[in-house]
């Protein structure tokens, strides 16, 4: 299980605080998704989350305990960017087992958790090849397998779709929702995009300007936005 807390989280950039004090909860196995216009701290507090990024003020914790000072690589989660950088040299596999591989993983293990993952994602066929022999989509699911063979009890999306075409965005979006079930992981998802947020979330986390608008349900937010920003980000008639 996996539960993550934000509190009183802020961040600043030299004399700029672009994150102004965050407070938020995200539940086991919770799908929350966070929106939010160009440069409001979306990607800045997914950093933080998974350490790549140092929080200037304020706690993280996941399952209760205090993680600031705990490296990326022991906190036990997994993050997918939306520049999916894949090694053009290695294969699929070895792009998939790299983090292992560091690790000291056997191979033998290594190859029997890549088999696992690309069954999920459908890429056993595509095991040999090289990424620049894979569509983007494909390519997208191999940066998805590099996070799901870490074991990840969260993972971080921070706008994983959005270089893929419109067809391609909307089967990428059901597998996963798909892999959100059979994982049974808890998953921070970041898009700017509305139809993303409302499909996919359990919970919407709305961000403008480094601050929290406001958290619910994707139906409480459509049918009750506290306010005008909200009501607009979210598309409903308010
Ligand atoms: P989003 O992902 O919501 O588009 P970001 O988190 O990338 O927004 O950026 C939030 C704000 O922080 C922006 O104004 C951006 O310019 C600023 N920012 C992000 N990273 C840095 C950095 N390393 N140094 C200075 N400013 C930064
Ligand atoms: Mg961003």
């Amino acid at each position: 299980m996996a539960t993550l807390q934000l509190k009183n989280i802020i961040k600043q950039f030299g004399d700029t605080k672009v994150i102004k004090g965050i407070d938020l909860e995200v539940n086991d196995r919770e799908f929350v998704v966070f929106v939010g216009p160009s440069g409001c701290g979306k990607s800045t507090l997914m950093r933080m989350i998974a350490g790549l990024e140092s929080a200037s003020d304020g706690d993280i914790l996941i399952d209760g305990k205090r993680i600031n000072d705990v490296g990326p690589a022991d906190r036990g989660l997994a993050m997918v960017f939306q520049s999916y950088a894949l090694y053009p040299h290695m294969t699929v596999e070895a792009n998939m087992g790299f983090s292992m591989r560091l690790a000291g993983v056997p191979k033998e293990e290594r190859r029997a958790k890549v088999l696992e993952a690309a069954k999920i994602l459908q890429l056993e066929p595509l095991l040999d090849r090289k990424p620049k022999a894979l569509s983007g989509g494909q390519r997208q699911r191999v940066a998805i397998g590099r996070a799901i063979v870490r074991n990840p009890s969260i993972f971080l999306f921070d706008e994983p779709l959005s270089n893929l075409d419109a067809a391609l965005r909307v089967q990428m979006r059901i597998e996963l929702a798909r892999l959100h079930e059979e994982l049974d992981a808890t998953m921070i998802y970041v898009t700017h995009d509305q139809i993303e947020a409302m499909t996919m979330a359990d919970k919407i986390v709305v961000l403008h300007d480094g601050v929290v608008e406001q958290v619910g349900s994707p139906m409480a937010l459509y049918h009750h936005p506290r306010n005008r920003f909200v009501a607009g980000f979210i598309g409903s008639p308010k």
